[in-house]
């Protein structure tokens, strides 16, 4: 009977385990290298952007720069050539500062660099600069004379936290020069024109030397940096930087909320699958455990001697052990599925089998099981005992019986031999009672024949006379017959003593029992002298085999007279009493013999134990078995008076 379902062994399993942990690790590292990637491109086309946005910003400014150098070149030119070069330039000037608000002033020199004029006047004074002013100034003037093209000059601190730069224009006139035309930007005023708004919601943009020193800066937003992006500020050059910093925008939420969704996803996967791992763990377990369990079963099952059956509730059977496979002769494919009549039953007793079979099915099987006959596959029949029981399944559910069928042909059989053995030892008990009476019986008989005789030839005597009467001849005649019974009697006693037949209970009364057996003993008794006493109580009758009961008062009775063959004549006295209880009857046989020694009280009932040079030693052995066989008790006691008591006890049963 398969229990278990066979599944993957162990080291399948581990690897059927593996693989989608496997599976998920490297789709958890592809989500988080897909995240990486995007987060990388972001960066990539942020900085894009950044590039972009910068190089736009540099031209912007450059071509803004450039056109004001431009224009004011124009002016430098026409100063030259102007008949009211005051006029010109104030016009000019005013003209250019209304349209370009990034430059703060424009100042017209003279070759000495004296302030001709400048718009607005004196607020950047050319005059009384600081000593390191001037001195960049002087530099630049003197550049732009000499190269006779614009130059810009280094970064001023011309007014508080303000930073400018100024560009220097040479005035020639034929070739002479006559002055120059100075222009000055303050760096915060030329980022604020130049940079519009949506670029400095995006960036920070601001005017850094080498050295890192700031000079102006523009911007609507905070935060952190991520990326920056320099170029050469030129013109006006002069080692001065265009800085542009990108802040890191506000990820997009639905964005953040994906990538958390995602990770979330995949260790709740990775969790379940923990989980489902741990269970088919416990689950190949538990399957282990079974199969140890099975393995144990089949083992203890396979190892009975005992057979096992088992049925469902319609009485077809389900399973047999190997046990009673053996025992049946037929093989578990022939057993298994069959429904009645079975394969073992016999065929002559179908009905009674049959019956047997419903009864079991009716949950009425004697509790302390039944005996039955089967037959083997090969004919032979054979005896057991079957104990059924409930078959209860996993939820609790009746489905069917099992049976254990234990083959008791062989026990039986020795049964049988040791009770025809001891039937044969009884037999042969009475026999040897018998022939130890023998001439006993002989002198007994020798009476009523030796009565006859002398009757017989007393009539014969009779009839020879002439006036013999029949009324005379009659007396005698009838004792003759009275002494034929007489001597009938005592043969038929002895023929039905010897007799050998079934033990067989019935109905008796003990009285009539024990005045049997005193008509045995009687003779023998007179001839040794023993005195009999005998007090029967009023008794109910007792179910028991008469002859059997027989044998063991006669065999307790002539023990006693052989104990007494020493005792003083006068004391020979046997003694029967039979009390009645209301369950029992005691039987008492008592002489005043020489008593049981202590060392052989043991032995007593053994068989083949004797004290006697001629005694067999079965008397006791015997009787106590014939007790037994009538569920009663068979013991020796001292006898208070002197000699032994024999104690018999009874059951009284309802007949
Ligand atoms: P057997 O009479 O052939 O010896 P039993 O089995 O009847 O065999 O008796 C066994 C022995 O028990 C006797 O040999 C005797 O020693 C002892 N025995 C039996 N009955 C008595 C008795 N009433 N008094 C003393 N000894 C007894």
């Amino acid at each position: 009977m398969q229990l278990i379902p066979r599944s993957a062994t162990p080291p399948n399993l581990r690897w059927f385990l593996a693989l989608p942990k496997f599976g998920i690790v490297l789709l958890i590292a592809a989500v988080i290298a897909l995240l990486w990637l995007l987060h990388q491109n972001e960066l990539e086309e942020e900085r894009a952007a950044l590039i972009k946005d910068v190089l736009w910003l540099e031209q912007n400014l450059r071509f803004q720069l450039s056109g004001n150098e431009e224009r004011l070149q124009q002016l430098a030119a026409d100063l030259a050539t102007s008949k009211e070069p005051a006029t010109l330039f104030r016009l000019r000037a005013k003209h250019l500062l209304n349209i370009h608000p990034e430059i703060s002033q424009i100042a017209w020199l003279d070759a000495k660099r004296h302030e001709i004029d400048a718009l607005p006047s004196g607020r950047l004074s050319h005059k009384d600069s600081a000593s390191t002013t001037a001195d960049s100034r002087q530099t630049a003037f003197e550049t732009a004379q000499r190269l006779g093209k614009a130059v810009y000059g280094e970064p001023l601190q011309l007014e508080p936290n303000t930073s400018h730069i100024e560009i220097t224009l040479p005035i020639y006139v034929d070739r002479n020069f006559i002055g120059a035309l100075v222009a000055s930007y303050p760096l915060q005023s030329l980022l604020n024109g130049q940079v519009p708004w949506w670029f400095a919601e995006k960036y920070q943009v601001i005017i850094v030397d080498d050295n890192d020193t700031q000079y102006a800066a523009k911007s609507n937003i905070k935060g952190t940096p991520s990326l920056f992006y320099e170029l050469v500020f030129e013109p006006p050059g002069r080692g001065l930087k265009l800085r542009v910093t990108s802040y890191k925008s506000a990820v997009n939420p639905l964005q953040r909320l994906l990538a958390i969704a995602i990770i979330a996803l995949a260790i709740g996967v990775f969790w379940s699958l923990w989980i489902v791992r741990d269970l088919m763990k416990k689950r190949s377990q538990t399957e282990q455990a079974l199969r140890a369990e099975h393995a144990f079963r089949t083992a203890m099952e396979d190892s009975l001697t005992v057979g096992m059956r088992a049925r469902d509730l319609e009485g077809r059977i389900i399973y047999v052990n190997p046990s009673f496979c053996k025992m049946t002769g037929f093989n578990q494919e022939e057993l298994v599925d069959a429904a009645p009549p079975m394969p073992y039953w016999v065929p002559e007793q179908l009905d009674e089998t049959y019956a047997l079979h419903q009864a079991v099915l009716a949950g009425n099987a004697p509790k302390d099981g039944f005996e039955i006959t089967f037959r083997r596959k090969n004919g032979e029949h054979f005896d057991v005992l079957i104990y059924e029981a409930k078959l209860i399944d996993g939820d609790g559910r009746h489905t069917g019986w099992m049976a254990s069928v234990l083959d008791i042909s062989e026990r039986k059989r020795a049964s049988e031999l040791a009770r025809q053995q001891q039937e044969q030892l009884q037999f042969t008990a009475r026999l040897v009672t018998m022939g130890e009476m023998a001439s006993t019986l002989a002198h007994e008989l020798n009476q009523p024949l030796a009565a006859i005789a002398s009757y017989n030839s007393g009539c014969l005597n009779l009839m020879n006379s002439a006036d013999c009467k029949a009324d005379e001849i009659r007396p005698a005649m009838e004792k003759i017959g009275i002494q034929a019974q007489r001597a009938g009697k005592i043969i038929r006693r002895v023929h039905d003593f010897v007799r050998k037949s079934e033990p067989k209970r019935a109905p008796c009364q003990i009285a009539e029992v024990i005045d049997d057996c005193l008509g045995f003993i009687e003779a023998d008794a007179r001839k040794r002298q023993v005195h009999i006493e005998c007090i029967v109580a009023k008794s109910p009758e007792i179910l028991a085999d008469r002859l059997m009961l027989e044998q063991v008062l006669l065999n307790l009775m002539r023990n006693a007279m052989d104990a007494m063959a020493n005792t003083a004549e006068a004391d020979r006295r046997l003694e029967i009493n039979v009390l009645a209880r209301p369950d029992e009857l005691e039987i008492m046989v008592s002489d005043r013999g020489c008593g049981i020694a202590e060392e052989i009280r043991d032995k007593l009932f053994t068989a083949f134990f004797s004290t006697k040079p001629e005694g067999m030693g079965i008397g006791l052995s015997v009787c106590r078995s014939i007790i037994e066989f009538h569920r009663g008790r068979l013991w020796a006691e001292e006898n208070p008076a002197g000699g032994t008591t024999f104690h018999i006890t009874l059951p009284v049963e309802e007949a």
